[in-house]
């Protein structure tokens, strides 16, 4: 077992299980992470060392602080964009997990200014009216490797993510946040179908009908209390996928 402090199992194993999860549905490949607050001290976070997501276990999980420092004396390699988790915890309190990936569909819409991801089905109203984009050269110029790999980095992020849930990351990927853990990795896995379905509504050359703010609105209410049924789904595949 990694130096954790007195972090809850189940929660722990949650955070495991959403590793695979992100994996196997797509939003993650070798690369993207996915973090969640520790449960007891608000000031701290729990993030897997430096490794693909679908080989993290129980033992990979590491306990950084809100500069991203690993506590506990664990030396062991991290990823370069912790950055990303540490400032965002700071900035909103009520952020308890934050999924960072560069899920493909999403990375067009970071790179054309003048489309915007929007929801186009009931499953996506968390979208909102548009979702802000992070734009690096606004903070480092133009010769950056588009890593958050700094504190103040991350800081620019975060505000630009401001009071949304996800924001995305020009020429990069996306991030997105959630009150749980399940709620983040929902947010994640549906912003790259959504990000499918409106790349295909726009083939069509047609205008395309999104949702109202207020269909957006009350979509996004009620997913909200059918979480479980789409998280105990994709648990229930990689647990099948490990066991064999
Ligand atoms: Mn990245």
């Amino acid at each position: 077992m990694g130096a954790l402090s007195d972090a809850d199992r189940d929660l722990v194993e949650d955070l495991v299980v959403a590793n695979h999860i992100l994996f196997d549905q797509g939003v993650v490949d070798a690369f993207g992470h996915v973090s969640v607050r520790h449960d007891k001290r608000s000031d701290r976070y729990l993030l897997a060392r430096n490794m693909a997501p679908a080989e993290v276990t129980r033992d990979d999980i590491v306990e950084f602080d809100l500069d991203s420092v690993p506590v506990n004396g664990d030396a062991r390699a991290v990823y370069l964009e912790r950055f990303i988790h540490g400032e965002i915890y700071r900035r909103r309190p009520d952020v308890m997990a934050v999924v960072h990936s560069h899920s493909p569909t999403v990375v067009p819409f970071s790179v054309v200014p003048n489309i915007k991801l929007r929801p186009v089905c009931h499953m996506s109203g968390f979208l909102g009216q548009g979702v802000p984009t992070f734009e690096i050269r606004d903070v480092v110029g133009e010769g950056s490797d588009l890593l958050i790999r700094s504190r103040e980095l991350g800081a620019a992020l975060a505000q630009s993510l401001g009071s949304a849930l996800i924001v995305l990351m020009r020429g990069h990927g996306s991030t997105v946040v959630g009150e749980t853990l399940r709620h983040a990795v929902y947010r994640a896995v549906y912003a790259e179908i959504n990000a499918r379905l409106q790349s295909e509504s726009m083939r069509f050359g047609e205008p395309v009908i999104y949702l109202t703010p207020d269909e957006a609105a009350a979509t996004f209410k009620n997913i909200e209390t059918q979480i479980k049924r789409p998280w105990d789904l994709w648990k229930k595949r990689v647990s099948q996928a490990h066991a064999r």
